[in-house]
């Protein structure tokens, strides 16, 4: 039975993921302020201290899979939340918990970027200070800029942080797998909010999906739980997005 510890376990992306590997035997151990077996705030040192600590405990000691999915949509304020969440969060988990990856099986290890991260704009000094894990600057950052610009520039972050990362000492030369999915509008609670706030609701609404409709969390899960598994054994520093086809209709020449 693989060990997998999940944040953001509660609800919607994660939610899903946590419903798809149990059923096909995993253990979970959920990361989340509500109904988990973990109850933290990610958006806090001392809170992502107490879930690294937890989860050490509730392991015994080894992970196999790791997946970073919490987070907050562009309408949280303050603005420095969403960073401290979405990068941060993601980061600190991610870091706070290698060596417990280190010590499993086929360990791999997923963060959830988004594609909006790679909309125009968005390579702002947030990024920066995110990258030169100086939580302290990128909140002041935020505060300067907008919901949209800090929520797409932390994945912006995070997604670079993985591939900065992954093929590295620390990861695959660990034997550990780090990758990113960049999910695209997915109907979950976070995205239901923005559709109901009068500022990001209309933009929502009118971003292209080429596919129709908006995704399903289970089909976020499902690109999750494969890179997380044997069969993404070759999969390393990838940005996997799963958008209905909406970067590469935005993006057609990125390759
Ligand atoms: P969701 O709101 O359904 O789930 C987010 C989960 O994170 C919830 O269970 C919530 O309780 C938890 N959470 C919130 N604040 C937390 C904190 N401070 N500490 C710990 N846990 C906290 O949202 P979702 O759409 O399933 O989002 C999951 C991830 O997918 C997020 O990182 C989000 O940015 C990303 N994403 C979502 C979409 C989308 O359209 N839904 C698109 C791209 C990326």
């Amino acid at each position: 039975m693989r060990v997998i510890a999940l944040s953001g376990s509660a609800s919607g992306i994660g939610a899903a993921t946590r419903k798809r590997l149990q059923a096909a035997g995993d253990r979970v151990i959920g990361i989340d302020v509500r109904d988990a077996e973990v109850i933290a705030d990610l958006s806090t040192p001392d809170g992502r201290a107490a879930a690294i600590a937890a989860v050490r405990g509730l392991s015994g000691g080894r992970l196999d899979g790791l997946v970073a999915c919490a987070g907050v949509g562009p309408q949280i304020e303050p603005w420095s939340t969403i960073v401290s969440l979405d990068y941060f969060g993601a980061r600190g988990l991610l870091s706070g918990l290698r060596d417990l990856l280190a010590a499993g099986t086929q360990p791999a290890a997923v963060a959830v970027s988004s594609n909006s991260a790679v909309l125009p704009g968005m390579e702002t000094a947030l990024v920066a200070a995110c990258l030169d894990d100086d939580e302290d600057a990128a909140r002041r950052i935020a505060m300067g800029l907008d919901g949209q610009r800090t929520y797409a520039s932390s994945k912006l972050a995070l997604a670079r942080w993985v591939r900065r990362n992954a093929p590295g000492a620390d990861w695959a030369r660990a034997g550990i797998r780090l990758n990113a999915v960049a999910p695209g509008a997915v109907l979950t609670p976070l995205l239901q909010a923005g559709l109901d706030d009068p500022r990001y609701g209309e933009a929502i609404r009118r971003f292209p999906i080429p596919t129709g409709g908006f995704g399903r969390p289970e089909q976020i899960g499902a690109a999750i739980a494969f890179l997380l598994g044997p069969d993404a054994a070759f999969c390393c520093g990838s940005v996997l997005f799963v958008d209905g086809g909406t970067d590469a209709m935005l993006r057609p020449n990125t390759y």
